[in-house]
């Protein structure tokens, strides 16, 4: 392992500094924790995007030919840490630049290129994701909303019916990615089509939820004889199930970095200034946290230095994965104990944290997922069975 920067990387760096120097805004909105109304949150990433995209920063790992610089996840990360940095982290548009932007490339056609990709990149077209449905989040090839042709021809519209569930930012999303069975006859991997999804199709109902924070970021969708057109259909008849893969690989490598995740620094002059005298339960707690963050920024600079050598990890997303969702549960439940009642009382930062720790659990695969994931990697457990795999969906038992 290297934790030095190549010449090549070191260049690079240079140049990111240099443009975040000149461009990079004192301060980007944060969606989830600040006092600013969640459109004017959305109108800064808007012109920030807006900034990237007119000077080609708008995508590091896209090809240069659709706006992209054309580079790799190594000069990913080095990008995320120096936008870290500088306190601007955590885009809204992970979903189209993250997730449906790369799929689009993989699979789409010229023409779907053509029409999505730029609105995308420059965030004048906001994108979410339609995967997770009440009946299949872990087993997310149960999806069961269904998608029928309206008629024989090879080129029919689709018409959709059912329901998706966390469905981030679908109530400002002008686009989603769909995917829906389109075959009820084959076993669940291989009836699934995916489509690109104009939320202002007739039939869609969005539903905000509330959570425990106070806010809606997430919603229910529900689809009541939506018609998509075929030219929205991404991948073949059939072949969504691939299709997703992409996606959700590009949906690991969006959320597998630790830059600007925590700032410890910030976390010990919190408990510092509201607990006063730190005692030595918390001071125990604070070290054992470091640990834990030190021990991470290992387990990433290895990961790291796997996809400087072209492999794809794995089994260190997982235990990243999982070690994130414990660090920042653990983060913002001594932050609240340091502030005492007052931590209660106000609104702030770590009370947000704290509210929405638990979904650091669930969100992009639950805790049990990877360590099944580990259990089968790492230790080389049995893989889990499942007997549904070979199945026609339509005798599967499900509960919605
Ligand atoms: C903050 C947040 C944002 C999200 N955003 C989106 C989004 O934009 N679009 C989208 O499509 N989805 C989104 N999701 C959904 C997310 O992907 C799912 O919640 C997640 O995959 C878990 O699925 P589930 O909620 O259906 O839980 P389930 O799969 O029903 O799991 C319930 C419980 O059973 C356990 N379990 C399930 N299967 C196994 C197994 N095989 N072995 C051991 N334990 C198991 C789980 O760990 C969990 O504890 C989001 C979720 C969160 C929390």
């Amino acid at each position: 392992m290297d934790f030095r920067d190549s010449p090549s990387e070191a260049a690079f760096r240079a140049e990111a500094c240099a443009f975040l120097d000149a461009h990079a805004p004192e301060k980007l909105g944060d969606y989830w924790s600040d006092d600013a109304s969640p459109e004017e949150v959305l109108a800064q990433h808007r012109s920030w995007q807006r900034t990237l995209y007119d000077h080609g920063w708008g995508a590091i790992t896209w090809p240069q030919e659709h706006g992209g610089r054309g580079l790799g996840p190594i000069e990913q990360i080095i990008w995320n840490e120096e936008l870290s940095r500088r306190g601007i982290s955590g885009s809204l548009f992970m979903v189209g630049i993250g997730m449906a932007g790369p799929t689009l490339i993989a699979h789409g056609t010229e023409e779907q290129k053509a029409r999505h990709l730029d609105p995308l990149l420059s965030a004048e077209e906001i994108w979410c994701q339609l995967f997770s449905e009440p009946g299949a989040g872990s087993d997310l090839a149960a999806v069961g909303t269904r998608a029928e042709r309206d008629g024989e021809a090879e080129d029919a519209d689709w018409i959709v019916n059912g329901q998706k569930i966390w469905s981030s930012g679908a109530h400002y999303a002008d686009f989603g990615i769909l995917i829906a069975r389109t075959d009820v006859s084959v076993p669940k991997h291989q009836g699934i089509t995916y489509f690109l999804l104009d939320m202002k199709t007739p039939g869609i109902e969005v539903r905000p939820t509330v959570e425990m924070t106070g806010d809606s970021h997430f919603n229910e969708v529900f689809f009541s004889d939506v018609r998509i057109p075929d030219s929205a259909r991404l991948g073949a008849v059939g072949g969504g199930w691939g299709v997703t893969q992409t996606t959700l690989m590009n949906e690991r490598m969006a959320m597998g970095g630790v830059e600007g995740m925590l700032s410890f620094d910030e976390l010990r002059d919190f408990v510092r200034e509201h607990a006063g005298e730190i005692d030595g339960v918390l001071r125990d707690e604070l070290v054992r946290l470091y640990g834990w963050l030190k021990a991470l920024q290992l387990l990433n600079a290895r990961v790291v230095t796997k996809l400087g050598k072209g492999v794809i990890p794995t089994a260190e997303s997982s235990v990243m994965k999982l070690q994130i969702a414990r660090i920042m549960t653990k983060a913002a439940d001594l932050a609240l104990r340091a502030a005492g009642p007052e931590g209660l009382a106000r609104k702030g930062y770590w009370q947000n944290q704290f509210l929405f720790s638990p979904a650091w659990h669930i969100a992009g695969g639950t805790d049990q997922i990877q360590k099944n994931v580990a259990a089968e990697r790492v230790l080389g457990l049995p893989r889990e069975p499942d007997p549904s795999r070979e199945l026609p969906f339509e005798e599967l038992r499900r509960s919605s």
